[in-house]
């Protein structure tokens, strides 16, 4: 593990706090003052990732380029710092036992009797300290709100680390809410109080406490916090609500953040330089112009299922100097004859990623008017099967076109894929097999057609992007579909899987089967995100 020092960041109070943004922005920081970072992720649930659970539930899978299914959180690392992140990044409890439960099997710990401590915890710890180079911190985010039964094999492994790292190499970071109510007038300190006690019965003193509020927080309360919680006053951070998610990282160095961590470790470094994430907020809090997205699925109720693409389209906008207002818009209500003439007033329509039938008629008939109107498209993953879907039953003239994610078909024009190629190995997987860990999952290579619109929009004819589907679009339908203004402009290497789509008769109408919005930054606004927004300021000029 080099000699790296570690942040452990907990939450207490309620979820939902931004921890994992708070973890990012602490890691972009540290890395402004010239430190190299790594951030990774603990989830006390039991499910191995969360491959399986409902985007619903639990918001957007995150996939990494060595095809991890991970938490969202490793989005923010990756969007807040530009490091890739890996599958040594994120670890649920479901992993840790499984593991566990393997290593009892084999006979690893023969004549013991396996444990939460020793062999969970060391387990854990494990985790946490492997897979590491000369990184000088790794702040590590323990998922859930301490009080969590889950969670507490997770604090008890950091409790004995910070104890064998010893104090020069640990930091505990504690994020808390300070509501504020109004019948008082007051922002109350108690739930910090009461949430640090219980950290406290864990055997863990925080050193650093980063309090959520929505005002500024009073010298008084600060004090009281302070000896309550036995924090010196200045590691009482505020942290107040912000307009743009990017705005915390200068909002957590005013308040002290990266100056507070780097004395405690008694480290000197410069002064961070922030400026050019004051140019990322004022291009997003102060744009130029406005453009009109409608991003048409199911997911539509809980905006993190799509998270890496709203920022995706964010970055977009950072790119063409535009604020990006997004319609989420559940496609079922397509299902209505004429119901789609409502995207009149759009200037991109976006069909994303999904699984499973319902609402896909509703997609297709957005699909048909971006094509039939001339109206930017961008199909991600599901976006792209249903695009080809929609030309087949509408141009090409095939009436039962469909995917065998619905229904079993002789010959779909999406299909399940049984067998591929990765690096040296052959993955397979049978229609009956595990739902888990079974996709094509992590980055692939991709050859681009020359002249295309996706070689002009990449600059390049090799790209790599991130995958997570089980279907394919069927290359024996090329001709057919080329005949119908399909371009099949990107390619698997080996040429037999088509990874991106375009169109013959429109200006911009582009599908792929991997995941861009996974690989955009703030600092490095995805191509096909800048293209496609650009191209909806261009329609935004005509309607
Ligand atoms: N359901 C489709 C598949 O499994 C698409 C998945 C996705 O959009 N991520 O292939």
């Amino acid at each position: 593990m080099g000699s790296a020092k570690f942040i452990f960041i907990t939450g207490g109070v309620v979820s939902s706090l931004g921890k994992g943004i708070a973890a990012a922005a602490l890691g972009a920081l540290l890395q402004a003052r010239g430190h190299k970072v790594r951030l990774r992720k603990l989830d006390p649930y039991l499910n191995i990732d969360p491959g399986t659970m409902s985007p619903t539930q639990h918001g957007e899978v995150y996939v990494t380029d060595d095809g991890a299914e991970t938490d969202l959180d490793l989005g923010h690392y990756e969007r807040f710092t530009g490091v890739s992140t890996r599958q040594s990044d994120n670890v649920t409890a479901g992993k840790i036992y499984s593991n566990v439960i393997a290593r009892e099997r084999k006979g690893d710990y023969l004549g013991a009797t396996v444990q939460v401590i020793p062999h969970v915890t060391d387990a854990i710890k494990n985790f946490i300290t492997a897979d590491l180079g000369d990184e000088d911190f790794v702040i590590a985010e323990i998922g859930g709100t301490v009080g969590d039964i889950e969670s507490l094999p997770f604090l008890e492994a950091i409790r004995q680390l910070g104890n064998e790292l010893g104090h020069a190499r640990a930091l505990y970071m504690h994020v808390t809410l300070l509501p504020y109510i109004p019948a008082a007038g007051e922002l109350k300190t108690k739930p910090t109080q009461h949430s640090v006690k219980e950290l406290l019965s864990h055997g863990i003193q925080p050193d650093m406490l980063l309090c959520r509020t929505d005002r500024a927080l009073p010298e008084n309360e600060r004090k009281k916090i302070a000896q309550f919680c036995n924090v010196p006053a200045s590691r009482v951070i505020q942290a107040l609500d912000v307009k743009t998610i990017y705005s915390v990282p200068i909002h957590y160095h005013d308040a002290g953040l990266d100056h507070e961590v780097l004395q405690f470790f008694g480290q000197k470094s410069r002064q961070p330089n922030l400026d050019a994430w004051r140019r990322i907020v004022e291009r997003v809090t102060e744009p130029e112009s406005e453009i009109s997205i409608a991003v048409v699925g199911k997911y539509t109720t809980m905006l993190d299922s799509y998270k890496s693409l709203h920022e995706a389209l964010i970055h977009g906008g950072i790119a063409n100097n535009a604020r990006v207002k997004v319609e989420w818009i559940d496609s079922s209500i397509f299902e209505k004859p004429d119901a789609v003439n409502r995207l009149e007033h759009i200037h991109g329509i976006l069909v994303p990623g999904g699984f499973g039938e319902r609402g896909t008629e509703g997609k297709i008939a957005a699909v048909k008017f971006a094509r039939e109107r001339g109206v930017p498209f961008f199909g991600i993953c599901f976006g792209m099967q249903l695009a080809v879907i929609e030309a087949a039953r509408h141009v090409a003239g095939i009436q039962h076109a469909s995917s065998t994610e619905f229904h079993p078909h002789e010959n779909p024009v999406v299909g399940m894929l049984t067998e591929w190629v990765k690096g040296n190995e052959l993955h397979k997987r049978t229609a009956g097999g595990d739902m888990g860990g079974t996709m094509r999952l992590g980055a692939f290579a991709a050859h681009l057609k020359q002249g295309s619109l996706a070689e002009k929009i990449y600059g390049a004819r090799e790209i790599s992007e991130r995958h997570r589907h089980r279907y394919e679009v069927n290359i024996g339908y090329k001709e057919v579909l080329e005949k119908a203004g399909v371009i099949f402009s990107g390619l698997s290497p080996d040429g037999t899987l088509p990874e991106i789509i375009e169109r013959t008769d429109h200006p911009h109408f582009i599908g792929v089967q991997f995941h861009p919005e996974l690989k955009s930054r703030p600092f490095a606004p995805h191509p096909l995100f800048t293209a496609f927004v650009s191209a909806a300021l261009a329609q935004s000029r005509l309607v």
